[in-house]
């Protein structure tokens, strides 16, 4: 079931926004060659317990999980593009991290995540970043009342193709609400003018993730962690976006805080 927000409850859904966008910033901040993932994930649980904010993650078990996640935050490396469960690695020079982070405050959730390089940057690895954040941005812009969910989806397609790159739609966008994982799907490609409107109170996490030569995904042993087949690296961009009259509002917004 799809649910829509009135502005007051678009308003309380704002400091779980904030909260994450503050913390993806803090967090891509201290992050450098020699950072251990496990590092990344006790530091995201000490913000979360000073802030009184509630990990979505933790005890997350869908049914694809072989155990609860048991981690407050996804770090997904080089190949790994999603669901990366931390685990005991140093990061090296020129690691391709991406951080996927989920929480709620006071019963509101937000969900966003952010891919970069630590050390000495691959251009083929930035140009695989600024491609997932183009696609986002132009996911945004389309994210508008009188829209059509098919055009968010058909804007991520658009700009992946353009850049060369084949799609999964096996993983994408979804509703937030008090929960992580709502209605609608938001497929990372699909058909302008269709699929459910656009109306304002829809919020939705819009989140293109590629990976440089495959659409193929397999799964580590621990259960979560999502690789390409081909060993090529993986990028992912989300934001969680708010559709009001007036437009789209990004809630983890990090401008201003990167
Ligand atoms: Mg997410």
């Amino acid at each position: 079931m799809i649910e829509l927000r009135t502005p007051a409850e678009i308003e309380q859904m704002k400091p779980a926004g904030r909260f994450v966008a503050q913390t993806l910033a803090t967090l891509k901040a201290e992050t450098t060659v020699g950072t251990n993932l496990l590092d990344i994930d006790a530091r995201a649980h000490e913000l979360i317990r000073e802030a009184g904010a509630e990990s979505c993650y933790i005890d997350y078990h869908p049914s694809f999980g072989a155990s609860p996640f048991g981690k407050v935050i996804c770090t997904s490396v080089n190949d790994a593009v999603l669901h990366g469960l931390p685990h005991d690695y140093d990061l090296r020079d020129g690691d391709l991290v991406s951080l996927d982070f989920a929480v709620s405050v006071d019963g509101w959730v937000s969900d966003s995540a952010v891919s970069f390089v630590v050390g000495e940057p691959d251009p083929a690895d930035l140009a695989l970043i600024d491609v997932t954040e183009r696609a986002l941005a132009a996911a945004i812009e389309v994210a508008q009342p009188g829209g059509r969910l098919g055009d968010i989806s058909a804007a991520i397609g658009a700009v992946a193709r353009e850049a060369g790159l084949t799609i999964n739609t096996d993983f994408g966008g979804h509703g937030v609400g008090r929960t992580m994982h709502g209605d609608p799907h938001v497929p990372n490609d699909g058909r302008p003018k269709r699929g459910f409107p656009l109306r304002p109170g829809l919020v939705i996490a819009i989140e293109p993730w590629f990976l440089q030569s495959t659409d193929k995904l397999v799964r580590d042993d621990d259960g979560w962690t999502l690789r390409s087949a081909d060993g090529s690296r993986g990028s992912h961009s989300e934001h969680t976006v708010a559709i009001t009259a007036d437009g789209p509002v990004v809630l983890t917004d990090r401008s201003g805080l990167d």
